[in-house]
């Protein structure tokens, strides 16, 4: 029989760790503390379970339940010597946890990355050589005799920079002779830690601060105003016997900053000079992009600004080795790296003296994480800058109306910058109804209007550039005429019907109505009625018909499997190797090239019908965001819009560069469906391969969740998800609504924690959804 110690512990512990146990199962146990262990909240530990040795993560520290029966076993040992997780880290992911019902531990596991996790992804080192400063010249002529291989190497340090080179560089078999010129007292080896930079070959040009404008200067004195307020709430913390306790710290941060800047204003340089301003009071900065891929403008403008502290910026992206992202991560821990650019992810960088959280775009919806924990990095770095506190700034042209919404309620505090930096006016723009066009290109889909031909021809002959853009969004699922426009929408609800091709029958997605497919449009009696959509490849067909001396460059998912390609093909548009750029949402953002003139959107209303709420929000967004390519130089600039239902407010407002007619009229519509932001939608999936399994689990569930539905939770009907059948698995859902967030995501974790699901159905639940 084993034998444990630990359960012969009878002495009653001081202090116990209640401690997340690594892997699927989310075991929670509670284990006393040895005396002489230092161990806090957030360490990693190494416990004993049954008769093996296990890790897991230090979730709290307290005094022992009052009568307990069982001594608890003894924690083993610490894995890192100080806490990986900060405190407020930790207060974060519970939050997580509760508010998505998400598990802690998937939380855990977003926080402290598998690269930190895995214990051999250590700091790499190095042995290094180092000359004596004034070596006599006699001395180096004795040893030219004496022992020329000793010699050699010396005389290769010396003519080194700083006298210095790696022991690996002096040729193998070296040792002996390194060892004999140390003990002469010749060279010195030592240790140096090896930083495994990403980077590095990379050159970057130092940039300085402009001079603000009025408007920039008043959108930045209100952020450094704000800083500077918690710089003083820090210091009073200070004196004192007593170390402060986070309860004495500035209960409350500043009102979050929503920065509301047209396409072009100069919300960037804001961003570059309050994070210069908080680094000048010893704090850090963390910036978030929606992704780093896409928006490698932004992160170089940081890079040029903070040049000369190179590396205290740390990006953080996917594509980072387990060594790279080690490093970098322990290099921000530390406080090495004092400027962290990253995407979704990065909100939980582990920056001490966090002073400025920056989100860029912040509407964009790939903040949203679509897989546990289903988490929203802008949703969570504004709490994170409560609980840290410190300033936070979200920016954007477009914002979402959640953070509009917030500042009408005074939650947040809108800065306005609604001229160009450079004052140039914002781009005209022209809304082309292809209705029209599709009649005079009898049968053909029109995809490229006369208008928009004309235009590509003139800048070409000017030698100036010009961007397609092409909304792939909703592809394919909706149903238009192509004679007036007609969308076949649901008769309760304002969204369009989506086609499933399976049962050839259209459903509305909000409330479950179905409809056959018509054979002709039910407005207009044309049977040109047809599901839309052509892709960029299409696109590059057509124009190098009419247009074939221009040169062409696409960019989307496919044109991007190469890596590097996006940098490539941008640094031939900036050298205008490149006529012409096509592309889909990807080139929506972030970029800036002076010389392009014109900007056409080929199918502006593709994503308008999708059975989303948002879909309207987020055309309006996309107008807004492609349009601001254009005109960003000396040149006037000119985008041509193109659709088939000129009249959409999404449209018409985004021709206006009217955001606050778009949203006035926006809110009004969620405020009388109960969308968000007037309250909260939540998303019940369940998907299996036997598809009415699905969707009897389902149903089971929707008569659970019925019996005692707390007050102001709206139930949604089972059905099946837009996309029916992904990866061989059928896919139901059910669609939640409530004022309140809590009871929502509380009633759907208790129901879910009481129900014993089939082995092959699996059902998450999606808060705050972003896809229907
Ligand atoms: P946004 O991020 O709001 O779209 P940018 O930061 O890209 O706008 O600014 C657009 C252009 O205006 C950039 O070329 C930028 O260098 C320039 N710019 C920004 N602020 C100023 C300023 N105060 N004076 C002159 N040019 C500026
Ligand atoms: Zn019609």
């Amino acid at each position: 029989m084993k034998f444990d110690f630990a359960y012969q512990t009878r002495s009653i512990p001081q202090v116990i760790a209640r401690v997340l146990i690594d892997g699927p199962s989310e075991l929670v146990f509670d284990y006393a503390i040895p005396a002489d262990l230092p161990v806090v909240e957030g360490c990693r530990v190494r416990v004993p379970i049954r008769q093996k040795t296990t890790s897991g993560t230090v979730l709290a520290v307290m005094p022992p339940p009052e009568q307990s029966e069982f001594a608890v076993r003894e924690l083993k040992s610490l894995i890192d010597p100080e806490p990986l997780i900060t405190p407020v880290l930790l207060k974060i992911a519970r939050w997580i946890s509760n508010y998505y019902g998400s598990s802690l531990e998937s939380v855990i596991r977003s926080i402290l990355p598998e690269a930190v996790r895995t214990e051999d992804n250590s700091a790499k080192t190095r042995r290094i050589a180092i000359a004596k400063e004034n070596i006599a010249v006699g001395e180096l002529a004795a040893l030219e005799k004496r022992a020329p291989k000793q010699y050699l190497i010396l005389t290769l340090l010396l003519a080194a920079e700083n006298r210095t080179l790696p022991t690996t560089d002096l040729g193998e078999g070296s040792a002996p002779s390194l060892k004999s010129l140390a003990t002469k007292g010749l060279i010195t080896i030592s240790t140096e830690e090896v930083r495994r930079d990403p980077e590095a070959a990379e050159t970057i040009v130092a940039s300085k601060p402009l001079l603000l404008n009025d408007q920039q200067q008043e959108a930045f004195d209100y952020i450094s105003k704000a800083l500077a307020t918690m710089e003083r709430d820090g210091i009073d913390d200070l004196p004192g016997d007593n170390p402060p306790s986070d309860h004495q710290k500035r209960e409350t941060a500043p009102k979050p900053f929503l920065l509301l800047g047209v396409t072009g204003s100069g919300k960037t340089e804001v961003y570059l000079q309050s994070a210069q301003a908080t680094l000048d009071l010893g704090k850090t900065v963390l910036v978030l992009v929606p992704e780093i891929a896409l928006t490698p403008q932004t992160v170089r403008r940081f890079k040029a600004r903070f040049s000369q502290l190179n590396d205290q910026v740390a990006v953080l992206h996917s594509n980072l080795s387990q060594g790279e992202r080690f490093d970098e991560w322990h290099r921000i821990r530390t406080g090495k790296a004092r400027i962290v650019i990253g995407a979704r992810s990065a909100v939980f960088a582990p920056l001490p003296d966090l002073g400025l959280i920056i989100v860029d775009e912040e509407h964009e919806s790939s903040y949203k994480q679509e897989n546990p924990p289903r988490y929203h990095a802008r949703d969570v770095s504004v709490l994170r800058a409560a609980f840290e506190p410190c300033v936070i700034v979200l920016g954007s042209a477009t914002p979402s109306l959640e953070s509009w919404q917030n500042t009408l309620t005074g939650k947040y505090q809108v800065l306005r910058l609604d001229k160009r930096a450079d004052a140039h006016s914002m781009p005209l723009v022209r809304v082309i109804d292809m209705r029209l066009e599709a009649q005079k290109q009898k049968g053909q889909v029109a995809i490229l209007s006369d208008r928009l031909r004309n235009a590509l021809e003139q800048r070409l002959a000017k030698g100036e550039q010009s961007i397609l853009f092409l909304n792939r969004r909703g592809f394919a699922r909706s149903l238009q005429c192509h004679s007036c426009g007609h969308v076949c929408t649901c008769p309760h609800c304002a969204v369009a019907l989506t086609y499933h091709r399976t049962d050839e029958r259209l459903v509305c997605h909000v409330c479950g109505h179905q409809s056959i497919v018509p054979r002709k449009c039910p407005e207009c009696k044309n049977p040109g009625i047809a599901l839309q959509g052509y892709g960029t490849q299409k696109v590059e067909e057509v124009l190098r018909k009419v247009l074939p001396e221009a040169r062409f460059a696409r960019i989307d998912a496919d044109a991007m499997r190469r890596k590097n390609a996006l940098r490539d093909i941008l640094k031939n548009f900036k050298s205008h190797k490149i006529d012409i750029l096509i592309g889909t949402q990807m080139i929506a953002k972030g970029l800036h090239f002076p010389n392009v003139t014109l900007v056409g959107i080929l199918n502006a209303d593709l994503g308008l019908h999708i059975p989303d709420f948002r879909a309207g929000e987020r055309t309006f967004q996309l107008i807004t965001q492609v349009a601001g390519r254009a005109g960003r130089g000396e040149l006037e600039g000119e985008v041509i819009v193109q659709t088939f239902t000129p009249h959409s407010p999404s449209i018409q407002f985004a021709r206006k560069h009217d955001f606050d007619g778009y949203a006035e009229q926006e809110m009004e519509m969620r405020r009388q469906f109960h969308f968000p932001p007037f309250g909260h939608c939540g998303v019940l999936t369940a998907r299996s391969t036997h598809e009415r399994r699905a969707e009897f689990t389902l149903q089971t569930l929707h008569l659970r969740l019925k019996e005692r539905l707390p007050e102001g939770v709206t139930l949604g009907e089972v059905l099946p998800s837009p996309l029916i059948r992904s990866h061989d698995q059928f896919r139901f859902q059910i669609t939640l609504r409530s004022h309140k967030a809590r009871p929502l995501t509380n009633h759907v974790q208790t129901i879910l924690q009481k129900t014993t699901l089939p082995e092959d159905v699996t059902v998450v639940f999606d808060m705050d959804a972003y896809n229907f």
